[in-house]
This record gives C-alpha cells, structure tokens and sequence, in this order.
C-alpha cells in the first residue's frame, strides 16, 4: 500500500468521496510510514551489559528503561506507555530471572505483551525453563545485532497479530462496539457481581425505527453508515467504565448498566434517544418525522439466586416490542 500526504482537511474529504481529480499529490509529501513500537528494558544490575543493545535498537524504537520491577509493572499497566515487547537483561542468578518473567506474565491482565530475556550463551535446560516461565524467547547478547533485531521483530508481528485476534473476538467490525459474544459474556460476569454487591443491573434494548425502508430508500452503505453513526451516539452517551454497549445484532444494540435503577437507565436511555435525532440523519420514509429514530426497551433487576439473566432480556425485549407496538422513537420500562 501506498501512503499519501493530504495537506488540507478538503483534500481528505475529496479523497474520500474518491474525487481523487481535486486531490493534488505531491510526491515529495508522501508519508514515509513506520509504526514506531516501544521496547521496555529491564537490567535490575545497571544498564551497562545493555547499553549496546539499546543502541542497536534506539533508531527503531521507543525505548523504556524502567528502573525496577515496579516501574515496569506500572508501565505495563499504564494506557498511554505501554511497551510491546519486554526484554529482561538475564543475570547469572537463574532463579530471579524466571521469577522475573512468572510475575510480570501473572500481572497481565487483558493483554499479552512478550518477554524475552536476553544473556550470555546458556544451557538448554536453563533456556527450557524461561519458556516454562512465559518467555516468549531467549536472545543472546553476543550474537550480530541483525538477528537481535530480526527476532525482535518476530515477536513484535506476532504480538500485532494476536492482538488484531483478540480484539476481532470481541468487537463488532462494523460499528467498533461489542459484539454479541462479548455481550453474552459481560452480562454473566456483571450478573454475579451485581448478585454479589446486591445492585440493581439494567438493560437497555434499542432497534432502530423503520430500518429496511431506510436500507431500500438510502442503499445499504448509507445505512452501514447510519448504524456506526448510531453506535457513536450511544457510546459517547454512557460514561462510566463498566458500562457496555454493544451490538446485539442487525440493527439492534444492548447496553448494559451497571449498578443503575430504572430511573437511571430510562434517563440514559432518553439521551440516547435526542442523541440520535440530532445526528440528524434523513429519513423521509419514516412515520417518526423526518430522521432516523430508534425505539428503546428498558428493564432494571437485583440478580439473585430466584431469577437469571434470561429474564432480564426477555424483559427488555418485551419494553422494546411494547415502543415498537405504541409510537416508536420512545422509551418504555418494564
Ligand atoms: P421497525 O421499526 O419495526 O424496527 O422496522 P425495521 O424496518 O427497522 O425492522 P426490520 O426487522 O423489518 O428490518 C431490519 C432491517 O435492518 C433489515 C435490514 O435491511 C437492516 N439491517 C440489518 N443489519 C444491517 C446491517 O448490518 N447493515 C445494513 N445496512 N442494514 C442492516
Ligand atoms: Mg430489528
Ligand atoms: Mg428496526
């Protein structure tokens, strides 16, 4: 693929619109591309045994050299620094550098980020072991920094790949919410700690009003459009972190609330419904008025041992039956 440079906003648009006549490419501007990952190293003797390491790969990487184990365990945590790829500088204590890798793969939580240890030519038995630990490779300092790199960059493209994966899994491709599965999932999980934490947990159903004669009206990709403007809308509505939107399917989202009564979820449900109007996107064979609308069912629940998670979707599902049988664009509580 080529990259190009689209200097102005209107270059981007015409772009896009594939008016690629109005786009003026300059060869000059062309975008030379190149992913910059970043590299935590870890040397808990002092950075000397490394440093010819890290300049070998200073030009094509971030560098992080955290300090102890801590800061790596911190950086690892953290959403802005996280490194890619961990390489641990192997000490002549043996123990300590499995024991390195053992806590750091036991601090990871949703993602898998790669470590590999990096030492003087070892024994085979010891090597086993670091992958018995979570290594995900053995490098060995002496060798041409041109095999360095190229193992680091194994590692990296297959940590990319693996990423793409998991996130696929999980995420709806066209609306870049939760999909089913990961919809399925949530509600077990936020079920038992609502049993637990005896709060109540809500759900919203929302289907999008007269949607086919919008598709047979505006053409699919319109409303492909239409539904990740949709998806937008509800995700930028709910702010707090263990809120969850996600696409139930077609055009019919679920969020999941929470530790939030009913009076909470009709409210957020209401946003959602002026949200949606005011993307403003026509739909003129719609009995709603002039855009596109969606009917919203709510249903709130204390889990406990006496009712499941079922129920709180076929609840729901009732509400969104009953504002689809009475006006449409409204929002009715079970
Ligand atoms: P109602 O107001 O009763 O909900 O009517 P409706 O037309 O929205 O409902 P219906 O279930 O009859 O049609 C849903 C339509 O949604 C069918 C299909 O054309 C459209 N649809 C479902 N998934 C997608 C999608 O991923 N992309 C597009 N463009 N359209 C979709
Ligand atoms: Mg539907
Ligand atoms: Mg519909």
């Amino acid at each position: 693929r080529k990259l190009i440079g689209l200097a102005s906003v209107s270059e981007i648009e015409a772009f896009f619109a594939g008016e690629d006549n109005k786009v003026e490419y300059d060869s000059r501007k062309m975008c030379k591309y190149s992913e910059h990952h970043t590299i935590a190293v870890f040397a808990s003797e002092g950075l000397a045994p490394v440093w010819q390491l890290i300049d070998a790969l200073r030009g094509d990487y971030n560098i992080l050299l955290p300090a102890t184990l801590n800061d790596l365990k911190q950086q690892l945590e953290s959403a802005e620094q996280t490194p890619d790829l961990v390489l641990i500088h192997a000490t002549d204590d043996w123990l300590n550098n499995l024991l390195y890798c053992q806590r750091l793969i036991q601090n990871m939580k949703n993602t898998f980020i790669p470590i590999a240890l990096i030492g003087a030519e070892n024994d085979d038995q010891q090597e086993l072991q670091a992958y018995a630990h979570g290594a995900s490779d053995y490098l060995i300092k002496d060798r041409a920094a041109g095999i360095t790199r190229a193992r680091i960059s194994m590692m990296l493209e297959l940590k990319r790949s693996r990423d793409f994966l998991e996130r696929s899994a999980r995420i709806d491709g066209l609306t870049g919410v939760n999909n089913r599965r990961e919809f399925e999932k949530t509600l077990e999980m936020e079920w038992r700690r609502s049993a637990r934490t005896r709060q109540p947990l809500s759900l919203i159903m929302l289907d999008v009003d007269h949607f086919k004669a919008f598709n047979d009206r505006y053409g699919h990709l319109a409303g492909d459009s239409c539904l990740r403007r949709i998806a937008g809308a509800m995700q930028t509505t709910v702010n707090r972190s263990h809120d969850a939107v996600c696409r139930y399917g077609g055009e019919e989202f679920v969020i999941l609330l929470p530790e939030t009564d009913k009076k909470g979820a009709e409210r957020v449900a209401q946003t959602i419904r002026q949200q949606i109007m005011l993307l403003g996107i026509t739909h003129d064979r719609s009995s709603t008025g002039l855009v596109v609308t969606a009917s919203q069912g709510v249903a709130t629940l204390i889990p406990s041992s006496c009712n499941s998670p079922n129920e709180l979707v076929e609840s729901a599902d009732q509400a969104l039956y009953k504002a689809k049988s009475t006006q449409r664009n409204c929002v009715v509580a079970a």
